[in-house]
């Protein structure tokens, strides 16, 4: 391919390139055993409401507990996952251990959904089998699982039918990332979905300049013109949360009330969240 075109051949030669394309080669090979290795982890990172301050969800992380490399995040591996073709059976197993493990702790905290990303590639008529098969095998009521797919996916998306079914089941569809896609209102209307989640990249400029405001006050006006809820990712400050809780966003998830934890760390956060210190400024409720 690269043999195609001069300017493709120039940078075919690039060390740099070089070397990244024989890691993603490499990567690739190791990826294939990885899951009977039992070498992949979900982590879990919790969504708060902006109103009550109660921990609603979790967002299922992916993480490779690569033998050599140690934890690799999402980014160095996932694109290579989708290129092999690995992502139906990753996601698979995903689902699977997402939903068992929250099934576990929904015995203390009835209610606690939980939020697990899916590739463009797995919205295919199989999914709505993997996730039937989860969700049977976990016991988790259909009403506590959220897909999440992000705004360009959802927008390019063949086969809505498939959402709809999922929806149909009784399954909540978020959009993820929004704000980097390019969704258009009336595409938005007509998709079977319930939530918008707003890249981190505007809610962290949230303090910067006015039009970054803006931008998170239009996207939770539009989520709920349309009925939908807005989540806002990547909140890191005091300043931010009370930003996004002012503006009537209603959840939130970020780095201010935790980092995404494996199952294990799970309860003790669930703990700490439920009784914060009267003092603590991250409790939403607290906040301005
Ligand atoms: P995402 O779905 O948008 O997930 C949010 C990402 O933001 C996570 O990165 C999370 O750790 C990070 N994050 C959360 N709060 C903060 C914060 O306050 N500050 C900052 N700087 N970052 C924050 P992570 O875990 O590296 O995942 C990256 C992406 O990989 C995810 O973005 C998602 O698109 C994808 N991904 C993760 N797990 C899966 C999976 O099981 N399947 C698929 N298909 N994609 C996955
Ligand atoms: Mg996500
Ligand atoms: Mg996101
Ligand atoms: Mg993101």
């Amino acid at each position: 391919q690269a043999k195609k075109s001069g300017r493709n051949r120039c940078t075919a030669f690039h060390p740099g390139l070089h070397e990244q394309t024989s890691r993603h080669l490499r990567r690739a090979s190791e990826l294939h055993g990885a899951l009977e290795r039992n070498e992949l982890r979900v982590f879990y990172q919790p969504l708060l409401s902006l109103a009550s301050g109660e921990v609603i969800a979790f967002e299922a992380l992916l993480r490779w507990e690569h033998p050599i490399e140690g934890m690799l995040f999402p980014e160095e591996f996932i694109t290579v996952a989708e290129d092999a073709g690995l992502m139906p059976a990753i996601g698979a197993w995903v689902l699977l251990e997402a939903c068992s493990q929250t099934a576990r702790w929904t015995q203390d905290y009835s209610g606690l959904s939980i939020s697990v990303n899916v590739s463009p590639h797995q919205i295919t008529e199989e999914l709505i089998v993997h996730v039937q098969s989860a969700l049977a095998a976990s016991d988790l009521s259909p009403s506590q699982l959220v897909l999440e797919v992000t705004e360009s996916a959802v927008v390019a998306i063949a086969n809505v039918s498939v959402l709809e079914r999922l929806r149909e089941i009784g399954i909540r569809i978020s959009v993820d990332d929004f704000g980097t896609g390019f969704s258009s209102l009336a595409q938005l209307q007509e998709l079977p979905v319930d939530e918008l989640k707003i890249d981190r990249a505007f809610v962290q400029r949230l303090a910067g300049t006015e039009a970054d405001a803006a931008i998170v006050t239009s996207i939770i006006e539009l989520a709920h013109t349309i009925g939908l809820n807005a989540v806002a990712e990547g909140v890191e400050t005091t300043a931010q949360a009370a930003a996004v809780r002012s503006l009537g966003c209603d959840s939130g998830q970020g780095y201010l009330w935790s980092r995404p934890v494996g199952f294990k760390s799970v309860p003790a956060l669930l703990q700490r969240l439920k009784n914060p210190e009267p003092s603590d400024p991250r409790h939403p409720s607290l906040g301005t």
